[in-house]
């Protein structure tokens, strides 16, 4: 049987408010001593009051806007019952029926293929206490088995973006949290770090047999916090239904797990319904009336987002579109790309070339760097000023562009400027005929052998020498001239 997958996502995202979502304890928990951003409200305490955090629902209708949402005049909070450690009140503030934003879509690009994805609902809720087990673990027999809370978390805003079912592969799945990842950078309403949990996801994963409208039972998968997760889960997901539907049986509706180590999902527990949580209106918050003019406040200050700063790169810089993409997909890297572009150190070279170097070096050589230190580019000990710099030096051909690597890796430990490492290091590129002629001799008298093959007829002996006069110029010598002297040289033995 052929299937069609059907994938729905919900993304939790912390936002950086500078407090809690319903009291005044400071929202930047991370570093924070356990229990220390407390407060009788995100504890729970009897008798306190909650009062809503205007900053976070102007970053929830930010963000429905960039998605293309409506924003109803009328949104209010509702309780959410559930008995759980981590909630210290035994329910959590979040939106039921009337969310803050609603039917937006985001277009992604996934196999070559274009796609809308409908955003049904952007709404906001506060997030929960962290929850650290002691001794537990499955089969673990200790009677000091407990868990430990930690309220710092408890309260933090929390927004929730939720997709219709509309993507078809895990590919689709992972470019979609790409795309909605950065507009949530570019917008400046989330750190967005997956690391830290300030982006999580949950997908709704299910099959249906290919031409069928209904669709298939679905599997909640939780806990994921990297999109590669997202990505192993749902491909192990798909093959894993596509098995229980060959082998006869019916998938389970249930919440999954995802596990890092072992590759696989695995049963947590059976998927709630909305009415196991008993929502309610909550009690003690007012229905909120959404003022126009405030809305359109917000939009006005929507900043340039990742589609127009692609279109620009690639109008201002006359990027190519692949390069505009990798370098549009992170704010950061947009902007230390425009700061290096901007900076042309020499007027002989052409600006489309050099923006296309500045390109070809972040995207190749400093990215590996970053990578291998598991830096982000916000964190480069290379400046946009000293790439800049490095680039227009191969561009004088002061040195060659397999020495400007090597400048850029000591550029990279040291922090130092490449103009003084090229300086103080002597890697000039030596482009004096005489001192290259000297170094070619040198190799046609060592590699008799070669000589005698290059004069036979085979030329590709002469591509060797050319290796042999690199390696005794310690790779400064420029490439062209070696080429030109070696050939020039064999020429007269023949
Ligand atoms: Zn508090």
């Amino acid at each position: 049987m052929e299937y069609e997958t059907v994938i729905g996502l919900e993304v939790h995202v912390q936002l950086k408010t500078q407090s809690k979502m319903f009291c005044s304890c400071r929202a930047d928990y991370q570093d924070a001593p356990v229990n220390s951003r407390v407060c009788p409200v995100c504890l729970g305490l009897p008798g306190t009051l909650p009062v809503i955090n205007k900053k976070a629902v102007e970053y929830t209708i930010m963000t429905g806007l960039a998605l293309g949402c409506e924003i109803p005049d009328l949104t209010k909070f509702d309780r959410k019952n559930y008995p759980y450690p981590d909630l210290m009140k035994g329910y959590q503030i979040s939106q039921y029926d009337m969310p803050l934003a609603i039917n937006g879509r985001l277009d992604i690009t996934a196999d070559g293929q274009d796609r809308c994805v409908r955003v049904e609902r952007v709404h906001l809720e506060e997030d929960v206490s962290k929850l650290q087990h002691v001794n537990g673990g499955s089969g673990a027999k200790k009677t000091d088995a407990h868990s430990l809370v930690d309220v710092n978390r408890s309260g933090v805003p929390l927004m929730e973006v939720v997709s219709h079912p509309d993507m078809r592969t895990p590919e689709e799945a992972r470019s979609y949290l790409t795309k909605l990842h950065s507009i949530l950078q570019y917008l400046g309403v989330s750190t967005a770090n997956a690391q830290d949990g300030s982006f999580r996801c949950d997908a709704n994963i299910s099959l249906r047999p290919v031409g069928q409208e209904e669709y298939g039972t679905k599997a909640e998968i939780k806990n994921m916090n990297s999109m590669r997760s997202v990505f192993l889960a749902l491909n192990h997901e798909v093959e894993r239904q596509k098995k229980v539907l060959d082998s006869g049986d019916r998938v389970v509706q249930e919440t999954r797990g995802w596990s890092e180590e072992r590759n696989v999902t695995y049963s947590q527990r059976s998927k709630e319904e909305a009415h196991d949580y008993r929502y309610f209106p909550e009690p003690d918050l007012p229905p909120l009336v959404i003022d126009r003019a405030w809305v359109e406040e917000i939009r006005n200050k929507i900043p340039e987002l990742p589609a127009d700063r692609l279109k620009g790169l690639m109008d201002e810089y006359g990027l190519p579109e692949y390069d505009a993409r990798l370098l549009t997909n992170s704010k950061a890297m947009a902007d230390f790309y425009e700061q290096a572009a901007g900076l042309r150190p020499t007027a002989e070279v052409a600006g489309e070339k050099f923006a296309k170097n500045v390109s070809n070096w972040m995207l190749g050589d400093l990215s590996r760097l970053l990578n291998l230190r598991d830096l982000e580019i916000g964190e480069s000990p290379v400046s946009p000023e000293h790439l800049a710099e490095l680039i227009g030096l191969v561009d004088r051909d002061a040195v060659s562009v397999s020495m400007a690597k090597t400048v850029l890796e000591e550029a990279f430990e040291s922090g130092g400027s490449p103009a003084q490492i090229v300086q103080e290091k002597g890697y000039t590129q030596i482009s004096d005929s005489s001192a290259v002629d000297l170094a070619v001799s040198q190799a046609i008298d060592a590699n008799p052998q070669a000589v005698a093959d290059y004069v036979g007829g085979k030329e590709t002996a002469a591509k060797f020498l050319v290796g042999q006069v690199m390696k005794i110029t310690k790779g400064q010598a420029k490439p062209e001239l070696v080429n030109e002297l070696v050939t020039g040289a064999l020429e007269k033995l023949k």
